[in-house]
């Protein structure tokens, strides 16, 4: 995959990366801002696992659908988004959407996952608020970047820290790098021109979100053209945006 480094840092190697772990907040949240180099990363032969806290609850447009089958509805959007990008490996944590706080046990549940999945990359939500992006800081993202922080380090390599997970027979795990969605210095502009499609499909699939929105093959290209400028790449192109932090 063609990237261009806005400034110096090392990125691992996709040939040297077997396992990512993505966590977000919200089914849609990784479509918007990763599908095309998670599409990438499974072309590659990489394993993608999506964890999802919240099933998205307080989602959706439409009065007339009871709010009791909302959860349901967007679980399966999310996991047939997931289809559309290789990944099939989808868990939900269940939390309440719009509620979110970074709690002890929030971090425990995704230290959990990260210790049972064994990541070498993640894929996380920002944990800090953005004036320049409300819905990009939305407080469950926010809480979702600090609580998966906290797993990474120090959660999840402790191995005296949350005793059930070792009880649970769950060994200590060390995430080499973590790539934060909406960071506020994104360095690393993955180009996704040869799989925008894909990701296209897979937010196409977040039926019950993107009925308001009428160009949503237009608004993308606008988003990951900038993208692209911003990382230096070539006129045209287009590129997803991350903010790459050592974290071995
Ligand atoms: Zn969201």
């Amino acid at each position: 995959m063609a990237s261009v480094h806005a400034y110096d840092v090392s990125v691992l190697s996709d040939s040297d990366v077997s396992r990512v772990l993505v966590v977000a907040a919200h089914p849609d949240d990784i479509d918007f801002s990763a599908a095309g180099t998670i599409a990438a990363f499974t072309e590659a032969g990489i394993e993608v696992t999506y964890l999802i806290v919240t099933p998205g609850d307080a989602g959706g447009f439409d009065p007339a659908v009871p709010r009791s089958e909302i959860p349901g509805i967007r679980q399966a959007e999310q996991t047939a988004a997931a289809k559309q990008v290789g990944v099939s490996d989808v868990r939900f944590l269940g939390y309440s959407d719009g509620r979110v706080e970074a709690t002890l046990e929030l971090r425990r549940d995704i230290a959990r996952v990260i210790r049972q999945v064994r990541p070498d990359r993640m894929l996380i939500p920002n944990p800090e608020r953005s004036y320049q992006s409300m819905p990009g800081s939305h407080p469950d993202h926010r809480a979702v970047g600090s609580a998966s922080l906290d797993a990474i380090y120090p959660d999840a390599r402790n191995p005296f820290a949350h005793p059930e997970l070792a009880a649970e027979g769950l060994e200590a795990w060390a995430v080499r790098e973590t790539w934060l969605t909406g960071g506020p210095q994104p360095n690393h502009y993955p180009e996704i021109s040869a799989t925008f499609h894909r990701k296209v499909a897979a937010l196409r699939a977040h039926v019950s979100q993107i009925v308001n929105i009428e160009d949503l093959e237009g608004m993308l290209r606008g988003w990951m053209g900038r993208n692209a400028r911003a990382g230096g790449l070539p006129e045209g192109s287009l590129a997803e945006a991350f903010q790459v932090l050592d974290t071995a």
